[in-house]
């Protein structure tokens, strides 16, 4: 007998049930005993689903109103001083306000939960941070997991990668000098859990596949040491990555039991399966968690038989990491491509995939004949489907000279052929792309879509839009115009909807924080593209104005980055395939007399691979695809890119081997200290860094603009510094934007003339 359990499951629910229960609640629509009663309900209806298709153990803990990893800093009572909120009688209208803010807090900060879309609520750890146990919340869903007959496993994360994932407030703080007072906590909640009958505890330690410094890999023995004394059963789980060269650690360590990712790292078997201690569990992660493809039964089964002929019952079988990463059903798929359909498995078909397994594992092949040979069916099927397979796809690339990334000209040399028919002045300025996304525009895409907009009357009223958003920048002065991206829904979805080698789900939502959740295109096939995508926009704004336009494009690396990629072959190659589709579209923007182009990358920096060893290739194959998706344009052609909100600092020189003539950065994050980064670094060609942070309504004031330009100026050479925001402009009001642009405007040509003043001086 093995056991089969889950590391986690979308709480979201099949129709995004708690995203309807939360906004409701926010808008005061419900009440608070609305909204919890509508949770539980959720949560008990996702048990009995998972424990229908044969789950074992039941994760409780994972739901979470808003935040898995806020409701661990709870659990410990780690609430941030400066709420001013008692741990112990934290309530509901508190959480949300950690969440989320209130007038006199901004809310936690919140960042990507390891390399995937997840944002998670950063930890704030003082020197005094004071911990104590709060278990009631988790022990109250123990009671209702126990209550319908179900063996309630909770699911913590670890102390070692609660702190880690947190963030030192002052400098210097080490965040380790933490762990004793933490960890005193922790035993704490384990005795509340044991005194409920709890049996096992799974304890998340994901950090263990990055590249941890030595003291904290060692502090992992001691601590785990103080865990020891209850009387649970802890199954300590990691995912994302390989953990292989901690094994002799990891067998050593006081627990009892061991989760690996097999899909990420399947690899890393190798250093566990011999020699795995007589006492100990060992939970395989062979469903991948992170992505929607049918799982490979006969060869999953396969890989699972010799181990559970070795291990027994101390063989259990799981996915590889918690299935909030992937969408709940499938089955609610009504419109999507038949065969495509046959090659995917979300939450609820994946949960299938292991009862399947479980009963191979258990009975033999034979046992699950039918499975097996309809597994093995989609998958010779998919690999030889017309749908995914483009020769002439293929076949271009392989043509491709060995020099398409490369620009015809070294920068200086395009930077004069540029500036011969651009003539901007000094600091020039220029906006990210997307204008305020209005109701009307909004209203007029969603009555296009259901058809009571026919798409003459819909060009129209995009068509106005533009012209809309050209006169105003012309009346504010800006020099380098955009389109304003009216016609976009999603800059990934706008342009996946329009190649070939995507499909979208109606329903495949997967949350990205509190009520807010992405549909990802699904990528699975050869990517082409059939017919121009954004040139008639672009086309039609500058046919409205003397100023150049710039066209408006998003970067290979992103659309991968931020869709469900095929398995069957590397992301790099995907990357590729994709580039080249949109160096279809920079010619013909490029031939339509579009003449600066940007190609957004805001992604670039989170598909940088967790484990340090494998960055430089992904860096590699991402620079090149970039630069591949500029194959052949003029040196007169001006191509900018645009990245935000990541930590760049330590990618610089893979930013600078994109070759991209301009750079638009956010900056507001780093309060220019990215800046710092740059000039050290020497960054060769231009950049605009931003000056407007666009995720609050506040107009910065004109003397704040000025300070900020006149730091940059410290480290860029006027020639190369351009102004702008810091993104796309979609998310605000028009009103707001006006105002601020205008200031950014009038600052650029107050330090213009300054500028111009100087260089006289020193003729
Ligand atoms: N061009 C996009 C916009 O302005 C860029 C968005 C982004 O960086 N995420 O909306
Ligand atoms: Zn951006």
């Amino acid at each position: 007998m093995t056991t089969l359990h889950l590391l986690g499951f979308p709480r979201i629910g099949a129709k995004r049930e708690l995203k309807t229960l939360l906004e409701n609640y926010w808008k005061n629509e419900i009440d608070e005993a609305a909204l919890l009663g509508g949770a539980r309900e959720l949560r008990q209806r996702h048990w009995l689903l998972q424990k229908g298709a044969g789950v074992e153990l039941s994760p409780v803990g994972d739901f979470s109103l808003y935040d898995h990893v806020l409701d661990a800093q709870l659990l410990v009572g780690a609430v941030p001083p400066r709420f001013g909120f008692d741990a112990s009688k934290l309530s509901t209208e508190q959480y949300f306000q950690l969440a989320r803010g209130n007038a006199g807090q901004p809310a936690l900060e919140m960042t990507k939960w390891f390399d995937t879309n997840y944002h998670y609520l950063v930890p704030e750890w003082h020197a005094d941070t004071a911990f104590q146990a709060q278990p009631e919340r988790l022990l109250a869903q123990v009671r209702e997991a126990q209550a319908l007959g179900l063996r309630a496993k909770p699911v913590l994360l670890g102390p070692l990668s609660l702190l880690w994932q947190g963030k030192a407030k002052h400098a210097g703080l080490d965040k380790l000098s933490l762990l004793p007072a933490l960890l005193q906590a922790y035993r704490d909640v384990l005795a509340a859990l044991a005194a409920a009958k709890v049996e096992w505890v799974q304890i998340d330690e994901p950090i263990l596949a990055l590249d941890l410094p030595p003291e904290w890999l060692a502090a992992f023995e001691p601590a785990y040491r103080q865990l020891q004394d209850s009387p649970l059963r802890l199954l300590l789980a990691t995912y994302f990555g390989s953990v292989a060269e901690h094994a002799e650690l990891l067998q050593r360590l006081p627990v009892a039991g061991l989760h690996l990712d097999l899909v990420r790292a399947p690899l890393q078997l190798a250093a566990f399966a011999e020699g795995w201690p007589q006492d100990k569990v060992l939970s395989a992660g062979v469903i991948d968690g992170r992505n929607i493809w049918r799982a490979d039964l006969s060869r999953v089964l396969a890989s699972l038989q010799p181990l559970a002929a070795d291990l027994g019952e101390r063989l259990w079988i799981a996915p590889s990491c918690s299935l909030l990463h992937t969408p709940f059903d499938l089955a609610a798929e009504t419109q999507l491509d038949v065969d495509v359909k046959t090659w995917l498995a979300f939450a609820v078909q994946k949960l299938n995939e292991l009862k399947v397994l479980k009963r191979g594992v258990e009975q033999g092949r034979d046992a699950i004949a039918n499975e097996l040979a309809g597994s093995d069916y989609a998958r010779q099927q998919r690999a030889a489907s017309p749908l995914i397979h483009r020769p002439e796809v293929q076949q271009r690339l392989a043509d491709l000279p060995a020099d398409a990334d490369r620009r015809h000209s070294a920068y200086p040399v395009r930077a004069a052929a540029q500036q011969a028919w651009l003539k901007l002045p000094l600091l020039p300025t220029t906006t990210i792309g997307s204008f305020p996304q209005t109701a009307a525009i909004r209203g007029a895409r969603a009555a296009f879509k259901r058809g009571e907009l026919s798409a003459d009357a819909y060009r129209q009223a995009m068509q106005q839009e533009i012209e809309l958003a050209i006169r105003r920048q012309e009346a504010l002065n800006i020099d380098v115009l955009v389109h304003g991206e009216a016609e976009r829904n999603d800059m990934v979805e706008y342009f996946g909807e329009q190649l070939s080698g995507f499909v979208f789900t109606a329903g495949g939502w997967v949350q990205s924080y509190g009520s807010r959740c992405v549909k990802p295109p699904i990528l699975f096939g050869d990517v082409a593209r059939p017919q121009a995508m954004t040139v008639e926009w672009a086309e039609y704004a500058q046919s409205l104005t003397p100023r150049p336009v710039k066209g408006m494009l998003t970067g290979p690396v992103t659309i991968l980055q931020w869709s469900f990629v095929r398995d069957d072959l590397p992301r790099g190659e995907v990357c590729r395939q994709i580039a080249l589709a949109l160096n279809d579209e920079v010619r013909d923007l490029e031939a339509a007399g579009i003449r600066v182009i940007q190609i957004d990358e805001p992604a670039i920096r989170e598909g940088l691979p967790l484990k340090r060893a494998d960055r430089a290739a992904y860096l590699d194959w991402a620079g090149h695809a970039f630069r591949l998706s500029c194959h052949g344009v003029a040196d007169s052609t001006q191509i900018h890119t645009h990245m935000c909100y990541s930590e760049f600092g330590d990618i610089l020189p893979a930013i600078a081997a994109l070759d991209a003539d301009v750079i638009t950065i956010e900056t507001s994050r780093s309060d220019m200290e990215l800046l710092q980064d740059f000039g050290h670094f020497r960054y060769p060609n231009a950049i605009g860094p931003g000056v407007y942070d666009i995720h609050s309504p506040r107009v910065p004031p004109e003397a704040e603009i000025q300070q900020l330009l006149e730091k940059a100026l410290q480290v860029i050479e006027p020639e190369k510094l351009w102004v702008n925001p810091d993104c796309g402009l979609k998310t605000r009001g028009w009103p707001e934007v006006e105002a601020a642009l205008s200031s950014m405007v009038k600052v650029s040509k107050t330090l213009r003339r300054r500028l111009a003043q100087e260089a006289d001086a020193t003729v």
